[in-house]
């Protein structure tokens, strides 16, 4: 049986893809940190993988991003150069990493983005060092494919959200927005606030479409790096219509924090290099994603209020 070890096997992305893979090892940064050289090597080393998914970074939301700009390029960066090239070492056949549309240039000349896009310009200021580390993960392993003759992979996914986020107010705008708007409807408040004007255009992938896709590149030898989104740009007011909609809570009111920076206005991309290479891949719906995501957060929420 293919032995398959997952980084970050305990975040929104890892604990998803449990359900699509669930015989993998699933890795945190106590089973090894890998911002050190000899913890990613002996992980490695220890588990012997065929494959290795690399989900691992530093991630954070636009706030507490700007509190440690530094963390997240010098973090990712020696993570995924310690997990590569442990990997390489030691033989694993297959390395699949995970990068972010925030690689691709802050302002481009044509939307949706296409793969050749990525060096076009600089990436977002909001971003930018985690958006060049995630550049440079894609230049490193285009590397390893080159002068080494490795057949790794990086796919690129648009924001996400899902059952296994944490709501606890610090994830990314679909369920942090849910958050509020269950502590809205408990503290019976009639506002929800959105951060800047909400004219954004975002795309918001279910989690388990990515997993989905990461599952079906373990078990076929694809060549191609290639970008995973829900096809449909949206802006962040739609999306928050859409949650406010499928809850039921239709009568809260929106209001908006224009103290807040927008961030980059657009960064939609194309999968049509992936449905080609998987044309069964079927995006799930926004409303359908909402709601079972809606729904875990209110078990979540209720449990943990029974339990404490
Ligand atoms: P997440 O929920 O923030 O989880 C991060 C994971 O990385 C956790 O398991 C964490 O383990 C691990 N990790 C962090 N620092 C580590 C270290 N020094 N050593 C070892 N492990 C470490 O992330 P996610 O949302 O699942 O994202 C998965 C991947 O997708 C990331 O590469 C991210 O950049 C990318 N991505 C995510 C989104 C999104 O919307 N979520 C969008 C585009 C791309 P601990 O619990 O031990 O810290």
């Amino acid at each position: 049986m293919v032995k398959i070890l997952v980084t970050g096997g305990t975040g929104l992305v890892g604990k998803t893809l449990k359900q699509y893979l669930p015989n993998a090892i699933y890795c945190n940064s106590r089973d090894g940190d890998l911002t050190y050289e000899g913890e990613s090597y002996a992980l490695i080393a220890k588990n012997k993988p065929d494959v290795v998914v690399h989900l691992a970074a530093k991630v954070a939301g636009m706030s507490s991003y700007q509190d440690n700009r530094i963390g997240h390029i010098e973090d990712n960066i020696l993570m995924n150069t310690h997990i590569l090239k442990a990997s390489y070492l030691y033989g694993v056949k297959k390395f699949i990493a995970i990068l972010s549309t925030c690689v691709y240039p802050d302002i481009c000349s044509h939307y949706p983005m296409t793969e050749e896009d990525i060096h076009e310009g600089p990436p977002t200021s909001s971003f930018f060092e985690y958006a060049m580390s995630k550049r440079i993960m894609s230049s490193q392993i285009e590397a390893y494919n080159k002068y080494k003759g490795t057949n790794y992979n990086y796919l690129i996914p648009c924001n996400m959200y899902g059952q296994e986020d944490n709501f606890n107010g610090k994830a990314h705008f679909i369920t942090d927005f849910m958050s509020k708007v269950y502590d809205a409807v408990t503290k019976h408040e009639e506002f929800v606030t959105i951060l800047g004007t909400g004219n954004t255009l975002r795309q918001f992938m279910y989690a388990g479409d990515l997993a989905s896709v990461i599952k079906y590149y373990i078990e076929n030898d694809i060549k191609e790096n290639v970008n995973v989104a829900y096809p449909y740009p949206m802006s962040i007011n739609d999306i928050a219509k859409t949650i406010l909609n499928v809850t039921g809570y239709k009568n809260i009111k929106i209001e908006h924090d224009l103290s807040k920076s927008d961030g980059q206005y657009r960064k939609d991309v194309s999968i049509e290099k992936l449905m080609k290479i998987m044309p069964d891949f079927k995006p799930t719906q926004l409303e359908i994603g909402v709601a079972l995501t809606w729904a875990s957060m209110i078990t979540r929420k209720a449990t943990e209020k029974w339990i404490y």
